[in-house]
């Protein structure tokens, strides 16, 4: 049977992000204990933070990538109620405001939620959470088998030795799936990394590849409602409120990713949402733009709301930040994204040589 020929699950395939750690993270951990949504450590990063902030607090700031507008870094940061343990219709009336900006994933959930909440009025969100975990619990795992018989049922033209192989990673991926406790974390993760070690173990690569990218359709928590239940089932009615916002909020992108020597300096930096900022991870512009396309007006968006602020407002460090990111994202992506500063009123000043900026 051919892949084609499989209903696999209908939602947004593009974005396997929980494969390549989240970028931000690898990026502040040279300098500050590693980003965490609700805490914030400063301490010895104290200036590199405060420089970087700067950015993620422009109020009302598109993201670079898709546009949408991001929750600056200071909104979220700040406790969005007192007290949690109270009905989660109360929760979800504060969160309201943030549902524009919420990405697809969590914008479902959150509507699903203002659902139960009117069903059930007494419960609190962690509650609602709890009642509804064996529901989507279901719904997860019938999606995640349907994955599994597309692997099982592809024709592959391999050796018996690696179909051998590929047997043994349908079983174990099974024994993650069904033997082991609800509770397990991670188990996606696992699930994948079973077949994606039959790309060294065997030779047949292209042929491997095909089952590569099928099993990127396990559903996770950041491109499958179900599954965002699953995970969140336990956690607490803050935490949940977090993580409906936490996608949205506004993250540094280094244009010239850390990995390939590119600065911790404003001259590198772009404010994107965090699932945009994990959707590029380390992929470099020029290929990343072909599947972004949109990143070409959008990026120009963000200039434009960057530009209007700092000509009302001085940013210390960020005189130059136009003319830099101007030239930055040209070459990065080789001339694709050409940014119109021509609005921006202030002159470009020669760095002090002393400065560390
Ligand atoms: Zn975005």
């Amino acid at each position: 049977m051919k892949i084609t020929s499989i209903p696999l699950i209908n939602i947004n395939f593009n974005t396997p992000s929980s494969v390549t750690p989240a970028k931000t993270t690898a990026v502040f951990s040279k300098k500050l204990q590693p980003l965490k949504y609700d805490t914030v450590s400063f301490g010895a990063g104290r200036k590199e933070r405060n420089y970087e902030t700067a950015l993620t607090n422009i109020p009302l700031l598109p993201c670079a990538c898709c546009g949408r507008i991001v929750i600056p870094e200071n909104v979220f940061d700040r406790p969005l109620l007192k007290n949690y343990d109270v009905p989660a219709y109360d929760v979800l009336r504060v969160l309201k405001k943030y549902e524009p900006r919420m990405q697809k994933t969590e914008r479902a959930v959150f509507r699903r939620l203002e659902k139960l909440s009117k069903k059930y009025p007494d419960l609190n969100l962690h509650d609602l959470f709890i009642r509804k975990r064996y529901y989507h619990l279901a719904n997860t795992e019938i999606k995640q088998l349907k994955v599994l018989s597309a692997i099982e049922n592809i024709d592959l033209n391999i050796s018996a030795d690696s179909q051998e192989k590929l047997n043994k990673a349908l079983k174990n991926a099974r024994q993650i799936m069904f033997l082991e406790e609800k509770n397990v974390k991670g188990k996606r993760r696992r699930m994948i990394k079973e077949f994606a070690e039959l790309m060294n173990s065997c030779p047949e690569k292209e042929e491997i590849s095909k089952i590569v990218s099928i099993i990127q359709h396990l559903p996770s928590s950041s491109n499958d409602m179900d599954s965002f239940f699953v995970k969140y089932a336990n956690a607490d009615a803050e935490t949940i409120a977090k993580k409906l916002l936490e996608s949205a909020k506004a993250s540094i992108e280094h244009v010239r990713a850390s990995s390939e020597s590119g600065a911790d300096h404003a001259s590198n930096f772009i404010v994107m949402c965090r699932k945009c900022n994990n959707d590029r991870g380390s992929i470099p512009y020029s290929e990343f733009i072909k599947e972004n396309p949109a990143m070409v007006k959008n990026s120009q968006k963000y200039i434009d709301r960057v530009i209007s602020y700092l000509n009302r407002k001085y940013i210390f460090g960020f005189e130059n930040y136009p003319y830099q990111i101007q030239k930055q994202l040209f070459e990065e992506t080789d001339g694709v994204i050409n940014l119109d500063i021509s609005k921006y009123r202030k002159p470009f000043v020669p760095p002090k040589i002393s400065s560390q900026w």
